[in-house]
């Protein structure tokens, strides 16, 4: 028997708190962990990304990018939920072409190689995932651990 609680329609999960809110609810009402829609501002989100120099600094909002649509419950999501698979953390800008940025992780976390697709919102017919721009925003300073 699953634990897990059923979403009623209307309803969705926080995903750092794991209780249940209203879909139209912006910010958990448990954690105040903030939900991110197409329409929420986001202070100092680029918006001309193809405008951004190599060595930029950059942070992916969570929550945006691609992602799966559950077509079953599961550990992870509710069906019909949308599953995020994307990159999150802070990158350096290698390069930007017409569809995407070049870049590299900037922690430990996220180390390596990354491409951000910047492009329209598409389904792929490959793989079955919604291709969805990232929302980024400039990072003035990133703290490492040792100065
Ligand atoms: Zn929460």
């Amino acid at each position: 028997m699953s634990t897990q609680v059923k979403l009623k329609r209307g309803q969705k999960l926080c995903t750092e708190c794991g209780s249940v809110n209203a879909s139209r609810q912006r910010v958990c009402k448990q954690c105040g962990h903030q939900f991110i829609s197409k329409n929420t501002p986001i202070a100092g989100e680029v918006k001309d990304w193809k405008s951004l120099k190599k060595g930029t600094l950059i942070k992916v909002i969570q929550g945006t990018g691609p992602y799966f649509i559950s077509k079953k419950d599961c550990d992870e999501a509710f069906a019909g939920e949308k599953i995020c698979m994307g990159n999150t953390g802070v990158y350096k800008v290698v390069g930007v072409d017409d569809k995407g940025i070049m870049a590299y992780g900037a922690s430990p976390k996220n180390a390596g190689f990354t491409y951000l697709y910047m492009g329209n919102a598409r389904l792929s017919q490959t793989t079955g995932t919604y291709l969805e721009p990232y929302r980024i925003k400039f990072v003035k300073k990133y703290k490492r651990k040792n100065k």
